[in-house]
């Protein structure tokens, strides 16, 4: 008896101690802690080998954080494709997929007309901004549809799809405070680019993404954990000194553990070597981008001998948001990386990529499923907790 009370004690003794959870939300530290930090973090390697390592140790913490590890079992999407809208060089069609059992992602699917052979693919994911005054918010702001049709009318295949609690989600019902917001989101990405490969015109070896603002987390997570995505765009939201305010892009622990920590530049440099553009403004929490968050990823791309895959334009006279001005930053990029053609769009003589082709539907057009009765029988309802074993 006293022998098997003693090995108890040593038991509990030698147990782990529960992991501290530090959340970093929104302003978690101050733009000269942010330089520190980000000091800490660069003296931990000294070379392309050691710079893999902590890479590995920052996707891995990522996936951890944010219940996604071990990586889950990927499940039949179960794609339902319909209602397809016809316009100048370019379809609009409702795309649904199933990212979990019963959990599915709702959105836009724009394809190119006109066009031969396999097509680059991009990944459009959005942001909190809710409304204006004609249109719903998300996916649904003539932003987004602009940045959507114009890339489908220079040949890409480009998936628009809501946060949860937003556009189709909203109306049946899910809220954006779901509590596995995050873990949902970047899974839904993951399988939007699973979705995206199994459309046949669709080059795997293409597949981009970009999103401002909570878009903007979502695109550095998807592309810091998914070597698929081959050119990655984020903007209004790489920055060392602010996590994200939302419980979906900082409420799980993947930014600090007792182990390591990180910031959302550092996760972003976690592209290299794949090209990347970080499009920032003088208005919000990247206005450091030219002198702190993308030196900091220049020093990374230079491990690979791949300095001029990275690249920033920074308005120091804008506020946030996915604009023209900011869009018109990020067509070229993509133009280059993703060999999409711009003509017909591009005016040579300007610069200017034109988007008066475009056709903005109603918040009515672009949303789809009004009620649960129209999805599959077993579609989860609005609110449930979703399974990830
Ligand atoms: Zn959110």
């Amino acid at each position: 008896m006293k022998r098997l009370f003693h090995s108890l004690i040593l038991v509990s003794f030698a147990a782990p101690a529960a992991e501290k959870v530090t959340l970093c939300r929104g302003h978690w530290h101050s733009e000269a802690d942010a330089v520190k930090q980000l000091a800490r973090m660069a003296a931990t390697y000294s070379n392309l080998g050691e710079w893999k390592a902590r890479a590995s140790s920052v996707r891995q913490q990522i996936l951890t954080g944010s219940k996604l590890s071990p990586l889950t079992k990927r499940t039949p999407l179960n794609p339902i494709i319909k209602n397809k809208r016809t316009y100048k060089g370019y379809t609009v069609e409702a795309a649904v997929f199933e990212a979990r059992p019963g959990y599915f992602v709702y959105g836009n699917l724009y394809r190119p007309l006109g066009f031969k052979g396999k097509r680059p693919g991009i990944l459009c994911p959005h942001g909190h901004a809710r409304k204006n005054e004609a249109h719903g918010g998300g996916r649904l702001r003539p932003d987004q549809q602009n940045r959507c049709a114009t890339l489908a009318r220079m040949g890409a295949v480009v998936f628009s799809y809501d946060m949860i609690g937003y556009g189709d989600s909203e109306h049946l019902g899910w809220r954006h405070n779901h509590p596995q917001a995050l873990t949902l989101q970047t899974w839904s990405s993951v399988r939007a680019v699973d979705f995206l490969e199994t459309l046949p015109e669709v080059d795997k070896k293409r597949i981009g993404v970009t999103g401002c603002s909570g878009g903007g987390t979502q695109t550095f997570l998807l592309t810091a954990i998914d070597d698929r995505v081959a050119v990655s765009v984020p903007v209004v939201m790489v920055s060392a000194h602010f996590f994200g305010g939302c419980h979906c892009e900082s409420g799980m622990p993947i930014h600090k553990t007792s182990k390591l920590e990180t910031n959302n530049a550092e996760i972003a440099a976690l592209a290299a070597p794949r090209p990347m553009k970080l499009i920032s403004v003088g208005g919000d929490w990247t206005k450091n981008n030219p002198k702190v968050e993308y030196p900091y990823a220049q020093g990374i791309y230079k491990y690979f001998g791949a300095l001029d895959k990275v690249a920033n334009t920074h308005f120091p006279k804008e506020k946030h948001g996915y604009e023209f001005i900011k869009r018109q930053a990020m067509y070229p990029f993509m133009v280059k990386h993703l060999g999409l053609d711009p003509k017909g769009v591009l005016d040579k003589k300007t610069g200017v990529y034109d988007e008066t082709g475009n056709t903005i539907e109603t918040s009515e057009q672009q949303r789809t499923f009004k009620t649960l009765a129209e999805m599959p029988k077993h579609a989860l309802k609005p609110g449930s907790a979703v399974s990830f074993k």
